[in-house]
């Protein structure tokens, strides 16, 4: 048996729960570093790769433009970013090892396989920042599988971490079930000498958002897998390991009510919001719609709906913006006048009208400019709308309803610069690691920034392969 050879496909050096991004960055590392590796991954083999099959970009810094990032992106300049979208409420000294360590990303995943491309036009303009993968993160997974598989890493599909076997921070073997055959499942144990947990948030774990948001989350939509339950962080909190961040804490957006429960994606999202009124189910506004540019403000907008009443909001625009946004997957409602709109979108007719007549009379300013924080504004309005204010007047109107969309949950264990986990009593574990989203909220205490999830994933994942594998050799 050389180093890199499993003794037998029950015993393995090191360990991987989930086959993401993180996961998957984290096995590369390890076995790059000659240990016999493997990734248990919930998903059967073609849903594999959770939330990150859905990405489109990584957030890098790096100190000039390269032909496809348009311009340098200053490491301070990232970790401003950073302190303002958190609002402070991060891990100083893990902000700064994920940043510096940002700028190895584009030439580590270039090294397995990864390719790029220009960032398309649309309306996060992230062309400066993130690195766009060619193909999107399916095709970016598609390439890590490939180098994973081609380093001799054995994976296990269709099959989920039950339970964790870990006695004062050590962890020494875990039970799995598989569902290869859909009418007997298979339970066995693996043991390894190190364990990284890679197995995402717990946003699709409806029970568990509900201990944090009450009846509320039955209202929710969840944009990614369907895999992502957090199993594996509750055997982890059980078993005594530190938690970082808040329950209530995640990504969420407004996207599309229509959308499917789990597994949306990013198809879902509505960007119209800058270009029309919100209302909620009783026909109020609730918000302020023109606050800011839509990329500094989307981030918001799922936790406002999950504030309304039933959960839902309404957006509801005129034709005059219908061109101003990324088309929709599914149509909007259209109607010749707010009061048939109304009636098609299930809310009182005469509470839309009022509202809507509300908003046209205080809308002042002409220069209407969707590329600057315009002079469009509303007088003497609650809530107010600062730009792009115009009148809701010019047929067909149009409306969808809004739901709040998941991305992924913050809660999460708490770890050390080594992506080591620490324990409740403040001792670093022995050999249990972590990376990504089951560790982000290290770094995201609150808010967010486009790209910063993939980030943390990779750097972890790099960092917790290397220093797992160190601690077998040793
Ligand atoms: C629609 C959408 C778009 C996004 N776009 C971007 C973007 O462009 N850029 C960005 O930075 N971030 C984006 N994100 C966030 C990003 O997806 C995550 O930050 C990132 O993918 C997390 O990687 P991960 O490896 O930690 O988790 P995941 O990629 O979710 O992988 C976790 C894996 O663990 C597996 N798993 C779960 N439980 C178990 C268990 N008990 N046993 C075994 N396996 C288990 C799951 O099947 C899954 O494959 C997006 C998310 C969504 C939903």
């Amino acid at each position: 048996m050389t180093d890199a050879e499993p003794e037998n496909l029950s015993r393995f050096h090191v360990l991987v729960a989930g086959g993401g991004n993180a996961g998957l960055c984290a096995a590369i590392t390890a076995a790059r570093s000659g240990v016999s590796v493997c990734v248990v991954e919930a998903a059967p083999r073609a849903w594999r790769g959770g939330n990150t099959r859905h990405t489109r970009n990584m957030r890098v810094a790096h100190e000039e433009g390269n032909g496809i990032l348009t311009g340098p992106y200053p490491v301070d300049e990232y970790m401003d970013d950073l302190m303002r979208v958190t609002d402070g409420q991060t891990n100083l000294e893990l902000a700064e090892l994920t940043i510096n360590a940002s700028q190895e990303l584009w030439d580590f995943l270039a090294e397995q396989g990864v390719h790029y491309q220009p960032s398309l036009g649309g309306t996060l303009s992230l062309g400066r920042t993130n690195a766009f993968f060619l193909g999107g993160g399916r095709s970016m997974l598609n390439a890590l599988y490939r180098t994973a598989e081609s380093l001799g890493v054995t994976f296990f599909y269709d099959t989920k971490v039950v339970s964790l076997d870990i006695e004062n921070g050590f962890f020494e073997s875990c039970e799995v079930v598989s569902q290869w055959q859909s009418d007997q499942p298979e339970t066995r144990k693996l043991e390894a000498r190190a364990f990284i947990a890679a197995a995402g948030g717990f946003e699709a774990n409806i029970e568990w958002l509900k201990e944090a948001w009450g009846p509320a989350a039955e209202n929710f939509l969840i944009r990614g897998t369907p895999y992502n339950r957090g199993a594996v962080l509750k055997q982890l909190l059980n078993a005594g390991v530190a938690s970082v961040g808040d329950a209530k804490q995640c990504h969420a957006v407004a996207i599309d009510g229509r959308a499917p429960k789990f597994d949306g994606g990013i198809v879902t999202r509505l960007d119209c919001v800058p270009f029309g009124v919100v209302l909620n189910a009783n026909g109020q506004r609730f918000y302020d719609e023109g606050e800011d540019f839509w990329p500094k403000r989307y981030a918001i907008w799922g936790r406002l709906i999950a504030a309304q009443p039933d959960q839902v909001g309404h957006v509801i625009i005129d034709s005059k913006s219908i061109e101003l946004f990324m088309p929709s997957v599914f149509p909007p409602l259209q109607a010749d006048s707010l009061e048939q709109l109304a009636v098609e979108m299930g809310i009182d007719s005469t509470a839309v009208s009022q509202t809507v007549n509300q908003f046209n009379q205080a809308c002042r300013g002409s220069n209407f400019d969707h590329t600057v924080h315009d002079d469009c504004h509303t007088e003497a309005l609650e809530p107010p709308k600062s730009h792009w204010a115009r009148p809701i007047d010019t047929p067909p109107y149009y409306a969808y309803t809004l739901r709040p969309g998941i991305t992924f949950t913050y809660l999460g264990v708490k770890v050390d610069k080594d992506a080591r986990m620490i324990m409740h009593n403040g001792s670093t574990s022995g050999n249990l690691f972590a990376a990504g989203e089951i560790m982000a909220g290290n770094v995201l205490g609150q808010g967010y920034l486009a790209g910063i999830g993939m980030t943390i994933g990779s750097v972890f994942g790099r960092i917790a392969g290397s220093t797992a594998a160190a601690i077998v050799r040793n």
